[in-house]
């Protein structure tokens, strides 16, 4: 079992003085078949969460080998882009409304870019992008759907040159890696002086959070940081990024992706997929019904300049 895990010091400080918040659950067997979903399932597996004495950054401690992490975003099957295709371009429309206040009509890079639903608004928006992300499957729904320039790559793997992009974003994907502090340094390289960094994560010193503890549907195996407004801030400024503040925009999720993880987890899912499937009347009118919601509600969000 310890051959799987890696111990990791505090990845925004580097200290390794912390308390433990809640152990892990789980088990030997847990662990065989890679990722099988990223929804927001309450009621699943998560590591041992622990937080820092120095900094107050909550991080799971120790985590899954980090090439272990890498190898199963790579194969992990995107089965539900039809579900979730219609919440997430409305709510990456919001999310280029937001970028557009600071910077427009220039080069953007989207890490982790997933089935490439905010590069297309952004593309749409004017401006000139490119996606990285690791799993195979999302990357190319992404070219084939939107006709995206994406590339199915980690990052260090591109070796793309110092000054380069205009904006950098990088939404709800710094709480799955392992070593989110180089990352940023590399993001801060690859930036042109002045440019723009927007960062999102779910937030776990919101209300909700804080109320539902580890039962709140962002503690899962696959959410190895868990960051506060303040602790994003603070390893943003870690990674030398200046004029860093917390802002937001407007999340959109439909009742039928609001639903289907609920149904999963009643383990009823199965025997209604038929009827809601998005396809289907009622699954066509389940996604036409939109809830809007600030996103500081569930994420916190935050920029900074190179
Ligand atoms: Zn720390």
């Amino acid at each position: 079992m310890d051959s799987l895990f890696e111990h990791r010091n505090c990845p925004n400080c580097g200290e390794n003085d912390f308390e433990v918040l809640f152990d892990s659950n789980i088990k030997r067997g847990d662990l065989q078949g890679g990722i099988d979903t990223v929804y927001m399932l309450p009621g699943g597996k998560y590591g041992r969460h622990v937080k820092c004495r120095k900094c107050q950054l909550v991080y799971v401690n120790p985590i899954e080998k980090a090439s272990r992490i890498n190898d199963n975003y790579s194969e992990m099957e995107n089965i539900d882009a039809s579900i979730i295709r219609r919440s997430r371009l409305l709510a990456t429309k919001s999310q280029v409304k937001l970028i557009k206040r600071y910077k427009s009509n220039t080069t953007l890079l989207d890490i982790g870019c997933g089935e490439g639903f905010f590069l297309f608004n952004a593309s749409k928006a004017g401006y000139v992008t490119k996606g990285v992300e690791l799993s195979r499957d999302a990357a190319r729904y992404a070219r084939k759907e939107f006709g995206m320039d994406v590339e199915a790559k980690p990052l260090e793997e591109l070796q793309l040159v110092e000054n380069h992009f205009d904006v950098v974003t990088l939404w709800v994907v710094l709480e799955h890696v392992p070593y989110p502090l180089p990352l940023l340094k590399e993001v801060h390289r690859m930036l042109k002086p002045g440019g723009l960094l927007a960062v999102s994560t779910p937030n776990v010193g919101s209300m909700l959070a804080k109320i539902l503890g580890k039962r709140w549907w962002e503690i899962r195996r696959v959410h190895i940081n868990q960051f506060t407004t303040k602790t994003l801030m603070d390893i943003l400024l870690n990674a030398e990024f200046k004029n860093v503040s917390s802002v937001c925009y407007r999340e959109t999720i439909s009742l039928l992706y609001l639903f289907t993880p609920i149904l999963k987890y009643l383990k009823v899912y199965e025997k209604v997929k038929t009827l809601l499937y998005p396809d289907s009347i009622l699954g066509k009118i389940m996604n036409t019904i939109m809830v809007t919601y600030p996103s500081k509600l569930n994420y916190s969000t935050v920029i900074g300049f190179k």
